[in-house]
């Protein structure tokens, strides 16, 4: 008889309970996360989720944009498959009980940066991400096992095959892994993301040997409030009118021929000119009669602040938001491990190219949920991976002595942020290289660790590609460089391709 695979997923965001649900009635599915169930940066997405449901628009218009915002540098037939398959999640999701706003004609839809219709369903006003989040929470209630505050610190791997993870310490055995474990933001000062968003899943499928690829690709969001607690203020506030300004009122994107809605890589280059300058930059809303009843999340969030915004000018500055690259994975969302999946921001799927379109990443993260999991139900347990013998860790991780986060964070921010530069790159490196080992049990320090390694990474693919593309600009090689147009930056521990080799 058939027996179901025991699949272990890895992160409680969108991608992760997108694959639950799917899986959930084929396999004995374990959902794990390191903190609450419901801390994801899903959680926390505003804008929404962009598909060509409008009869005036064709998922080719979305995928033309998909591919100019990402400066071409995308996986093509991935990126179609994705705005192909748009329109059938959203009916998808809004069966199984997401509310996506909706006027008489159809759907509400809003406007963000680079797209060239308005294309973007959202729901609960500007809480798209906890809307879906929760209803698929409630989907997959008692049909999968939820573990929280399991931190995750190995995927453990014998010949090249997936045996289990090691989570608190235990290893748990599974036939496959999904990682679904999101982003790095942490490695920057200023972030939208969660403070969860420490990059584990890059340096856990690393150590696991399989491959990272564009690593240097990180998308800096133009709007983050600039206040204690920050926060992020969505795009869809530009798209609904809101101009970037400068203290005396005075608009940074007039001359640009989307204005303030140009792709997020522009916006904040400009921004960040204007900062070096020494102005500060602001967000004018002050037109905009119908903001509290469009925006009432960011509202309240900008009044906690003391801002009003109906009067006041609402302080701005750009933050680490999205990893465009993450781990490699296959057509189906497999990594080069057998039985190691990666899905939703960790993954490197190539469909954002070198910079994501604005509501492009939740439906990346269903997306190829869906896809993985499709894959994987074709299987059973015994088509697949054998169970090794496995000792039990003893939860000891080796560690480097590491910088302060807060250390990391400015320095990541001054070297390796919006602009960057063979002398600032190479100073990096070498500071990063002056740390030493210690050993350390706890989440944080594991969090240090994986964000030590990952700045690592990031700053030696960013040293190597010696052009500017999408969000990754050199001060030192302003210009697009046909030798680099098809060449990725590889991470991978085992020897079949090497470290910082290229394809
Ligand atoms: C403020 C904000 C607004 C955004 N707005 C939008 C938007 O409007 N539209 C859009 O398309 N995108 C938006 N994005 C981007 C989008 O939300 C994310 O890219 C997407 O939600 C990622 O989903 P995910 O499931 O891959 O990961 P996440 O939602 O980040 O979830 C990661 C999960 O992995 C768990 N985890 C991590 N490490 C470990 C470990 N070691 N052990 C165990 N568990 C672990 C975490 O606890 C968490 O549960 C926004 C992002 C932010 C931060």
């Amino acid at each position: 008889m058939k027996q179901p695979l025991s699949i272990i997923i890895i992160g409680t965001g969108v991608a992760g309970l997108m694959a639950a649900h799917q899986l959930a009635d084929v396999a004995r599915v374990t959902l794990i996360t390191k903190n609450l169930i419901m801390e994801s940066n899903s959680a926390l997405a505003q804008g929404g989720v962009a598909a060509a449901v409008d009869k005036d628009d064709h998922p080719q218009a979305h995928l033309a944009d998909t591919l100019a915002a990402g400066s071409f540098f995308n996986h093509r037939s991935r990126a179609r498959d994705m705005v192909n398959q748009a329109p059938n999640l959203i009916d998808e999701l809004v069966e199984l009980g997401v509310p996506f706003e909706k006027t008489k004609e159809g759907y509400m839809l809003a406007n963000e940066g680079a797209h060239s219709k308005r294309r973007v369903l959202h729901a609960l006003k500007d809480q798209t991400g906890k809307a879906i989040v929760e209803v698929l929470q409630q989907v997959i209630t008692g049909r999968v096992v939820q573990l929280d505050e399991q931190l995750v610190t190995e995927i453990v791997v014998k010949q090249n095959k997936v045996q289990g993870i090691i989570a608190n310490g235990c290893f748990k055995h599974a036939d496959a892994v999904m990682l679904a474990s999101g982003g790095a933001g942490q490695l920057y000062r200023c972030t939208t993301n969660t403070s969860g968003a420490t990059g584990d899943g890059l340096y856990l499928a690393y150590q696991a040997g399989a491959v990272l690829k564009d690593l240097e690709f990180i998308q800096f969001h133009p709007t983050v409030l600039k206040t204690k607690g920050s926060g992020l203020i969505s795009e869809a506030v530009r798209g609904e009118g809101a101009h970037l300004v400068n203290k005396a009122g005075k608009r940074l994107m007039s001359s640009y021929p989307r204005q303030d809605l140009e792709a997020r890589d522009v916006v904040s280059a400009v921004m960040n000119q204007a900062i070096k300058r020494g102005e500060d930059v602001f967000l004018d809303a002050t037109h905009m009669a119908y903001f509290a009843e469009r925006f009432p999340f960011i509202h309240k969030s900008c009044r906690q602040a003391g801002i009003d915004p109906a009067v006041d000018y609402i302080p701005v500055e750009p933050g680490a938001h999205f990893m465009c690259g993450g781990v490699e994975t296959s057509n189906v969302g497999e990594t080069s491990v057998s039985g190691l999946y990666a899905i939703g921001e960790v993954a490197c799927t190539g469909v954002h190219g070198a910079n994501r379109l604005a509501s492009n990443s939740l439906l990346e993260a269903l997306h190829f949920a869906k896809v993985a999991a499709s894959h994987l139900s074709s299987k059973d347990s015994g088509s697949v991976y054998k169970q090794a013998d496995v000792k039990e860790e003893s939860g000891h991780q080796q560690n480097h002595m590491l910088p302060f986060r807060e250390e990391l964070q400015d320095k990541m921010s001054q070297f390796v942020g919006i602009e960057r530069s063979e002398e600032g790159l190479l100073a990096m490196e070498k500071w990063l290289q002056s740390f030493r080992d210690k050993q350390t049990t706890k989440q944080e320090q594991f969090e240090d660790r994986c964000l030590y390694e990952l700045a690592l990474f990031i700053t030696k693919a960013a040293r190597a590609r010696k052009e500017t593309r999408g969000t990754h600009r050199r001060m030192d090689y302003p210009n697009m460089s046909t030798e680099w147009k098809d060449q990725s930056v590889l991470f991978q521990k085992k020897h079949t391709r090497g470290e910082g080799t290229f394809e």
